[in-house]
């Protein structure tokens, strides 16, 4: 496909979903949205390093739970799959992306809901929050070809609301899964979903998974491809939370969602695709961005079980 090909489809599609108007932000995030109720920005990155964004493609957005996938990979990178396991279980919970659900053995069901993500953010090494950031935004930045910071606005609204996700690491801790202070986890767990990013630098994160963990606009290989193995895999049953399943049956592509209204998507060996549209379903995931995806995936024939 040529860039140019890749722009008007992207254009056109674009075009096709604005009409969809409904949905509500977070009420949470609703402050600090009121600019960007209805931005919308599609973009994409392929493995040739070829990046193509249209709409509100350069805005600053946080990656929210779209930042969940990259700490599990970190964590997969530096502690091993193996470790890993004995702490996140990797099957979709069915359930609300921040339910205080687990495994009859404690473990959260997947690193991809809130429980998983606390807990894989735990894992991460360094002695004090500040080593444990320093890696993680040195890592993700490493995915995007640029550098990423925290964002101090975003921050504040997360922890004005943050009583849930301390209850999911109280919990975590009264299972034995935590040697880490549960407050500390979660104000990781915060400053990770606060990191901004645009929709273009997130299509290329996805490209650098969809290389098999090499950023192919950089040249830097940033995880292995075991790694990128396991995310992906996980990415692709347990991204959407409880829309897991029809997300599988209709898009077909691993793929992560953020209340930001942020969504990745990876093509293996193909693209990393990022929409940005805040309005959300009642799952949390972007309306739009669904929309966006579901065309693509039909246009583009990107369903990663379609008959070759
Ligand atoms: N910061 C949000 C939370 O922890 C992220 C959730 C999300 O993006 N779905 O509740």
């Amino acid at each position: 496909m040529t860039d140019q090909r890749v722009h008007d489809d992207l254009v056109a599609i674009l075009e096709e979903t604005r009409e969809i108007g409904w949905g509500e932000p977070a009420d949470y995030l609703r402050d600090v949205q009121r600019r960007d109720l209805d931005a919308l920005a599609a973009a994409v990155c392929t493995t040739e390093g070829e990046v193509v964004g249209v709409g509100h493609h350069d805005r600053a957005l946080a990656l929210q739970s779209v930042s969940k996938a990259f700490t599990y990979a970190v964590a997969l990178q530096e502690c091993g799959l193996d470790r890993v396991l004995a702490f996140i279980g990797v099957e979709p919970s069915g359930e609300a992306f921040n339910e205080l659900s687990q495994l009859s053995d404690g473990r959260p069901f997947n690193p991809l809901i809130n429980a998983g993500a606390i807990m894989a953010q735990a894992l991460v090494p360094g002695d004090t929050l500040e080593d444990r950031e320093a890696l993680l935004l040195d890592r993700y930045s490493a995915l995007a070809g640029g550098q990423l910071e925290v964002s101090e606005e975003v921050l504040r609204a997360e922890q004005v609301r943050a009583d849930r996700n301390f209850a999911l690491a109280h919990m975590l801790a009264s299972s034995g899964m935590l040697d880490v202070d549960p407050h500390e986890v979660v104000q990781g767990y915060l400053r990770q979903c606060s990191v901004e990013v645009t929709t273009t630098q997130l299509a290329v994160m996805g490209a650098t998974f969809a290389s098999g963990g090499r950023n192919p606009v950089s040249g830097e290989r940033v995880f292995d491809e075991r790694v990128v193995q396991q995310t992906l895999s996980v990415m692709l049953t347990c991204g959407m939370y409880d829309a897991s399943g029809g997300w599988v049956t209709q898009v077909g592509i691993p793929a992560k969602s953020g209340v930001s209204g942020a969504m990745l998507g990876v093509v293996p060996g193909a693209m990393g695709l990022a929409t940005w549209s805040p309005r959300l379903d009642s799952h949390g995931n972007s309306i739009r961005g669904v929309e966006l995806f579901r065309r693509l995936s039909d246009r583009w024939d990107l369903h990663v079980l379609r008959h070759r």
